[in-house]
């Protein structure tokens, strides 16, 4: 981050702008509006800036700029096409530490403007640090036609009530479930139609109601998909930004990590270096512990929670204890690497059926039903199956495949690290004995591998 963002309060407070020109301008209009005391220093003072002066909103001193100009100023703004002078106060300030810009010299500024989207009280504001202002303005007009007008209203509304909830929800936690649901729903609707009224009568009545009830937390069982932050889907996102605690393991990113609340406590259950993971039983008791003291609490599984995730574990634990949850489905690995492999896992010439199935060995064996999988016409997918990739292969060549059969095994599948392997039964155990192969990979057998020539698409970029 090379800027921090923050919102100043400038209400009565001296700024000093040096130039008067329309850009000038802009930036008197803006620090108008939050209340500041304006001087403009310049010798040519333009028309909007000569028109601000007649209304007495600001003090116009028709000189040369001088270094104590900036004396006692809060933020000095200098908005002149002479560089000499914009360097001037640049330095000038700099130099009794007052935050300085200067339009469109990034190199003298001290601090930078964001393009905004005003909805007063609330305020949006976008930057690219600078980098680019074009992206920041792209972003704000997204932003602004996202949050409707009367937003403010709402804004306005919520402050209004702010100290009454406070002092009938004593708990942090509940006053913000509260507000989350009442600043989306019927009551925020109304305050956007106008009807003021009927929405202060309504939140009243919220409030009496959750007084009332006891809080209870809940667990939301959510697939992350693969790793590709893209592939989360709306639920999963708009759960993660309301969560109190998230809890996750391995195999989810830290990009998707990012997308969640960002206050929100963030717990790992996944395996520590020393390779110990928090055996199950312990996850499932940590979930429901939460949820009893009244968090809400997402449950981030790779994939699909019900796939190879046990997460009907997981909710059994709550259903005893009675505890509210949700399921989020995912897109599982198998969805997930092979469209981003460019294998299609069934196809007309091809796989009429599709098997997932786990690799995962257990005292050095793979209990899977052998001749069923060996069968043609269809496409295993093998989930956990690298360590067992030497006797997946020889198994299934022992009960009747051709050691020419295609298989192809993906790596960190969907992310900018993907990387796919492909060869046949016979080969694949010595082509991946050198391959420096990373978890977690997942195994496709099956003719539809040789697809991968015409349709592979995805570009892994690992930088
Ligand atoms: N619930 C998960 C699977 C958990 S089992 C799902 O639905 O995808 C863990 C296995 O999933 C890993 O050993 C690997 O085989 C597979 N896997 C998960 N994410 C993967 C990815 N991005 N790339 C390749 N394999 C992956």
């Amino acid at each position: 981050m090379d800027y921090f963002p923050l919102f100043l309060k400038l209400k009565d407070q001296p700024c000093l702008v040096v130039g008067a020109g329309e850009i000038a301008s802009r930036k008197i209009e803006l620090l108008a509006k939050a209340g500041a005391r304006i001087t403009v220093v310049a010798l040519d003072i333009g028309t909007s800036v000569a028109e601000m002066g007649r209304d007495n909103r600001l003090v116009i001193q028709e000189k040369a700029f001088a270094a104590d100009d900036v004396n006692g100023m809060r933020v000095v703004i200098s908005a002149t096409d002479r560089r000499t002078i914009n360097e001037a106060v640049a330095q000038a300030a700099t130099s009794q530490n007052i935050p300085v810009n200067v339009v469109d010299n990034p190199d003298l500024c001290s601090f930078i403007f964001p393009a905004i989207v005003d909805r007063s009280p609330l305020i949006v504001a976008v930057s690219s640090g600078g980098v680019s202002p074009v992206l920041a303005r792209l972003l704000r007009s997204k932003v602004e036609s996202a949050i409707p007008a009367a937003f403010g209203l709402l804004a306005q509304f919520a402050e209004d009530f702010r100290a009454l909830v406070k002092d009938r929800l004593k708990e942090p936690n509940r006053r913000r479930v509260f507000w989350e649901d009442a600043l989306q729903g019927h009551i925020a609707e109304l305050v956007f139609s106008g009807h003021r009224e009927q929405a202060a009568t309504e939140l009243q009545a919220k409030l009496d109601a959750a007084e009332q009830t006891q809080h209870r937390g809940e667990v939301y069982l959510i697939g992350a998909g693969p790793g590709d932050p893209d592939l989360l889907t709306f639920r999963a996102l708009r759960l993660m930004q309301q969560a109190d605690v998230i809890v996750y393991d391995r195999l989810v990113s830290q990009e998707i990590l990012e997308m969640a609340r960002r206050d929100a406590e963030k717990i790992y259950v996944g395996k520590q270096r020393s390779n110990h993971s928090l055996p199950q039983e312990s996850i499932n008791e940590l979930l429901a512990n939460l949820a009893l003291s009244g968090k809400r609490v997402a449950r981030l599984k790779g994939g699909d929670p019900f796939i190879f995730g046990r997460g009907g574990e997981e909710i059994e634990t709550l259903m005893q204890q009675g505890i509210q949850f949700q399921v989020v489905p995912g897109i599982t690995a198998a969805a997930g690497c092979a469209s981003y492999a460019g294998i299609p896992l069934t196809h007309r010439d091809h796989a009429q059926s599709c098997t997932f199935v786990t690799g995962h060995l257990k005292d050095g064996n793979i209990n899977l039903n052998w001749s069923q999988l060996a069968a043609p016409n269809q496409t295993i997918v093998i989930y956990m199956g690298l360590v067992g990739l030497e006797t997946i292969c020889q198994s299934l060549i022992e009960h009747g495949c051709p050691a020419e059969q295609p298989i192809a095994l993906i790596q960190q599948g969907t992310t900018r690290h993907q990387r796919v392997i492909t060869g046949t039964l016979g080969d694949m155990p010595k082509r991946v004995e050198n391959a420096d192969i990373k978890p977690p990979t997942l195994i496709i057998v099956g003719t539809v591998v040789r697809l991968r020539k015409q349709l592979e698409w995805f570009q892994p970029n690992p930088n």
